[in-house]
């Protein structure tokens, strides 16, 4: 490869920095100029809503790796910096700084943003969104025992926002507007699992209740339901989704629906720009389709993607999707996408908070989701890669060893 090529990453998130550094492990010796909005290294963001807010760990904990590791990568890290335009002719983007800089390859990680909340008072001081460590610093100065805590989102962010609300003795009320928790992520199972625990560790729950206006004065005092309800609130936290970052691309032109669109080698519309992570609209070889995922995992796997891509090479994104989340002293993995399954096997016992929980469609293992049990997650993963058929009483028998059902 020509020393002399450069590669730009937009976005020193999950996906850009694990971009970068496949570059290098895959040989890659051109200049490569990691570029980030936020003033700090590229960090994980699981935490924040976890350990971070809970107090448990320090910011240096959340570096995917110390800021001295680039250097000696020979990836040129620059934070704090935002890039405001491409120019796809001139082969250029442009800094907010005023800065000019030339690429041969570009990749675009830039993530997301939470969706606001579209209410009057949503910008009040006390309203809080959870995406970034600079929202977390805010939002943990604020997490004193006694506090009325209100959570607008029963999704994975409000539902682990609880559980440390709860550990740190806030009062907690968490609403949601549809009639489940997780309902765009897991089956009515795992939905009614989890609502018992919450409310069985004290989270006030409201389902199918909709939010009509937040009222008070300089900050959120109460946060007013569409049946008249009024939950006081002395903190808000609203965590009703994402929206991908992709004004960018849009504004050079590349193919943007509900993200950036990429094919399976993580390849935008043009042929020296790839795209990867929570931004992209992709190609997922395994499931055959096309999707928007918010995981780690799938950050990781099309940064790797897309590095071989620059590299010359053909890698496919293929991977299963999984995602873990920890609630309480429950950890939750999942893996596949149970939509559109026609039967649920039950593996162990929820009373006991240890259980499998696999959705079959037409008898094939097409999802799993373990909580508290590691190593059902681990077979499950290998029976949904290999779209195993099981027959669900010996899913549910456990004298039967999982792990020989794939062989
Ligand atoms: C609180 C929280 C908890 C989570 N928990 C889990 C979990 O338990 N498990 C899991 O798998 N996933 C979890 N996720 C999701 C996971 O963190 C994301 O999927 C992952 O971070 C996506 O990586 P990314 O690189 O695509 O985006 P990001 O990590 O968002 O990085 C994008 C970066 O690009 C920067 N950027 C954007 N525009 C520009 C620009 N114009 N110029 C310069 N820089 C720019 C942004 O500032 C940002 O730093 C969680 C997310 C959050 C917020």
């Amino acid at each position: 490869m020509n020393t002399n090529t450069v590669t730009v990453i937009i976005g020193a998130g999950q996906a850009g920095c694990d971009l970068a550094t496949a570059l290098r492990q895959q040989g890659y010796a051109g200049r490569i100029i990691l570029l980030g909005e936020e003033p700090v290294p590229p960090y994980r963001r699981p935490p924040l809503s976890k350990t971070y807010l809970a107090g448990d760990i320090g910011e240096e904990a959340l570096y995917i790796k110390p800021r001295a590791a680039y250097a000696k990568q020979d990836i040129d890290l620059r934070t704090g910096v935002r890039v405001t335009a491409i120019d796809r002719q001139a082969h250029t983007v442009s800094l907010d700084n005023g800065e000019r800089i030339a690429y041969d390859k570009l990749a675009i990680t830039t993530g997301g943003r939470p969706r606001l909340l579209p209410l009057a008072g949503a910008d009040k001081p006390n309203v809080h969104y959870v995406r970034t460590l600079e929202d977390i610093n805010r939002l943990r100065a604020h997490f004193a025992p006694g506090r009325r805590l209100v959570i607008i989102g029963g999704g994975y962010i409000g539902l682990e926002a609880a559980a440390v609300g709860i550990k740190k003795g806030l009062a907690v009320t968490l609403v949601e507007a549809l009639p489940r928790l997780l309902a765009r992520v897991t089956g009515p199972e795992l939905s009614q699992y989890y609502a018992g625990v919450h409310r069985r560790h004290g989270v006030d729950i409201r389902l199918g209740a909709g939010v009509e206006a937040l009222e008070g004065g300089e900050q959120v005092e109460f946060v007013v339901l569409q049946d008249g309800t009024r939950l006081p609130a002395d903190l808000v936290i609203v965590g009703i989704g994402l929206v991908p970052n992709t004004e960018l691309a849009e504004q050079a032109g590349l193919e943007v629906d509900n993200g950036i669109i990429v094919d399976l080698y993580a390849q935008t519309s043009d042929p020296d720009i790839v795209a990867a992570g929570d931004c992209t609209n992709h190609d997922n070889g395994f499931l055959g389709r096309r999707l928007r995922l918010e995981s780690v995992p799938n950050a990781s796997e099309q940064g790797r993607v897309a590095a071989a891509s620059i590299c010359g090479q053909r890698v496919a994104h293929a991977g299963v999707p999984w995602f873990w989340s920890d609630q309480y002293d429950l950890k939750l993995q999942m893996v596949g996408l149970s939509q559109g399954h026609d039967r649920v096997v039950i593996r162990g016992s929820m009373d006991a908070d240890s259980f499998a929980a696999f959705y079959l469609q037409e008898g094939v293992v097409i999802a799993v989701d373990a909580v508290n049990r590691p190593q059902d997650f681990m077979v499950g993963k290998k029976m949904v890669a290999a779209r195993l058929k099981a027959d669900p009483a010996t899913l549910a028998d456990e004298i039967v060893v999982l792990k020989s059902l794939v062989a």
